[in-house]
């Protein structure tokens, strides 16, 4: 596992754990990851830090740290497309929708099913912008966007805690 400090297109800043680089490139690319503050997906990569682990280094000499520098390229891409499957969510996947949620949870405010109706009040200036969630249904996203607000669909996981 390794950690990533990253920082959105708004100057936000927060972590994010992956299995390691190649995995945070590709869910990067998916657009899987966002900023948790405003769901910004132009996330750029701060710092990163490996995961701590125990080396067991050879009586007398320095166990050699695996040692993952800092990107000073851009990534390149990989030939496969990203995959994703239909089957059960890696853990780690739904951790980070787990973190994901809480943070929707804690920031925005609830509005069930007046979730649409809400958002293009937003839109024209009729309500107080903020951060809202709720549910919509295809059509309602639909119309949504067409109109040009922007809505995000997150995949809603159980709670990590319960
Ligand atoms: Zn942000």
């Amino acid at each position: 596992m390794i950690r990533f400090s990253l920082r959105c297109g708004h100057g936000h800043e927060f972590e994010s754990w992956f299995k390691d680089s190649a995995a945070h490139e590709r869910m990067a690319a998916a657009g899987l990851v966002d900023c948790p503050v405003c769901g910004d997906t132009r996330i750029s990569k701060a710092l990163m830090a490996p995961a701590i682990r125990k080396t067991r280094g050879v009586k007398g000499r320095p166990a050699a740290e695996p040692v993952e520098a800092p990107a000073a390229k851009p990534p390149v891409p990989e030939p496969e497309a990203p995959r994703l499957a239909a089957g059960p969510m890696p853990a780690q996947m739904i951790a980070l929708l787990q973190r994901m949620r809480s943070e929707v949870e804690k920031s925005c405010e609830y509005l069930g099913k007046d979730f649409a109706k809400e958002a293009r009040r937003i839109h024209e200036g009729e309500a107080e912008p903020r951060g809202i969630y709720g549910e919509a249904t295809e059509t309602e996203t639909e119309a949504l966007r067409e109109d040009g607000i922007e809505v995000a669909r997150l995949p809603w996981v159980p709670r990590a805690d319960g």
